[in-house]
């Protein structure tokens, strides 16, 4: 097949608003969300009662800030106090066209309309990354007690693809499969057709040769830029990510750029400060949180999913005009200021691994004045292969790398290998011992 997998869009009237047609959508379904939650949600009307708010409250978009924040922990104590929706279910339970299990567990239940705005956000999705009508897609996320599997299944279908439910495990056999079938498209974990790459190989299968790969579009697990290229060198194909969660669907999508995933459309998205729960400039770190008009039976409003990013408002070359988030740091919990700025220690890491000549390593952040230190240990070996061999330079060289990667300022103290029993991949804050 030769199609072109990076042009055009699944719905570009929703993908090409401009922030202005963004802005007033995004009020007219504050508004209605709000108001449908406060009348025929129990859980909601006394949650908002409680904090001193009437239905008429929510008039414009700034009013989202007078909403008090939700978190997981507690729609899973209201779950348990009053089972088995918490008191947030908006219809009777009959009415409902699926429910679905989050981790959590947490039930949630969904109309009909709803699954439609669903399908349409995962098409968006899917074409985005690459996969058209005519593909023949086989889906390895789960089936049973999440809701992945059949949801990406039913997005797929809808998108003109014919879809194998192959779901997780049966490594060889899914090479056999999608050697046997011509299959296009690989959907599940990168980590998955990795290995399936390694089993085909060890069974005579040449994932090149013998199967007809173009599009991977993997979710669940981060997909690095070493991966990204080694998928695409071992099987020839396009990979892409999209970042979703068993609780909001599909939230941000690649495009062709490859640069950051464009947040789903439908979703109001705030990024907050998790300490003071205010919102931060793009290009800052904070926790994605969103609210979701399209969710009408167990609503889900000011959301926080302790999930942390960066968002981009840059223009995109693919044309699609909701910003991106640039990368998913990992959880919030593991956010340490320092200097005023949120560091990840994903960040670290990723500038790390690049380097064969690093080794284990560990990150201080202190306060010996007045001002905070990060400090980064690293074993160096010195061998040349990604960093000047002269200890001063390299030192140099990490210390402008890391800067640009994390924004502040960071001593890199070049160690002996063996210096570091195991790498800490937390960062230790000794602030806090005082
Ligand atoms: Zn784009």
């Amino acid at each position: 097949m030769s199609i072109d997998r990076n042009r055009g869009m699944w719905n570009p009237h929703e993908e090409t608003l401009t922030k202005e047609e963004k802005r007033k959508r995004d009020e007219k379904n504050l508004v209605m969300i709000f108001k449908h939650a406060y009348h025929n949600s129990q859980f909601y009307h006394e949650r908002y009662r409680k904090a001193g708010l009437t239905a008429e409250d929510i008039k414009t978009f700034e009013d989202i800030k007078k909403i008090p924040f939700l978190r997981k922990p507690e729609l899973q104590e209201a779950q348990r106090k009053n089972p088995p929706f918490g008191n947030n279910l908006t219809v009777p339970i009959n009415k409902l066209s699926d429910i679905f299990i989050s981790p959590g567990p947490i039930f949630e239940g969904v109309v009909a309309e709803e699954a439609e705005a669903m399908l349409n956000a995962r098409c968006k999705a899917f074409y985005s990354c690459g996969a058209r009508p005519g593909d023949i897609v086989v889906n390895t996320f789960m089936y049973h007690m999440v809701p992945a599997g059949l949801n990406i299944h039913l997005g797929f279908r809808r998108l003109g693809c014919t879809v194998v439910p192959t779901g997780v495990g049966q490594t060889v056999y899914q090479a056999i499969i999608m050697r046997d079938l011509g299959v296009t498209v690989f959907t599940g974990t990168p980590s998955f057709l990795a290995m399936i790459g390694e089993e085909a190989k060890n069974g005579g299968i040449d994932p090149r040769g013998n199967l007809k790969l173009e599009l991977g579009i993997f979710s669940a697990e981060p997909l690095p830029d070493s991966l990204r290229k080694s998928l695409g060198d071992t099987f020839g194909i396009l990979a892409r990510q999209l970042f979703g969660t068993a609780d909001l669907g599909t939230v941000a999508r690649e495009c062709p750029e490859e640069r950051g995933m464009h947040i789903e459309e439908s979703m109001i998205m705030e990024i907050i400060d998790p300490n003071t729960l205010e919102q931060v400039a793009p290009g800052e770190e904070g926790e994605i949180t969103c609210t979701m008009p399209h969710k009408l039976a167990s609503p889900i409003i000011r959301f926080r999913t302790g999930d942390a990013t960066i968002l981009s408002e840059e223009k995109c070359s693919c044309g699609r005009t909701s910003p991106k988030l640039r990368r998913i740091l990992g959880r919030v919990d593991q956010l340490v200021k320092v200097k005023g700025m949120f560091v990840h220690p994903v960040n670290i890491k990723s500038v790390v691994e690049k380097h064969p000549d690093l080794g284990n390593y560990e990150v201080l952040v202190d306060r010996p004045h007045l001002s905070d230190v990060l400090t980064i240990r690293i074993e160096f070996e010195g061998t040349g292969k990604s960093l000047s061999k002269n200890l001063e330079k390299a030192k140099k060289e990490l210390e402008k790398e890391f800067k640009e990667a994390i924004r502040v300022k960071a001593v890199v103290v070049l160690l002996q290998k063996g210096s570091i029993t195991e790498s800490k991949e937390k960062i230790v804050d000794l602030r806090k011992m005082e």
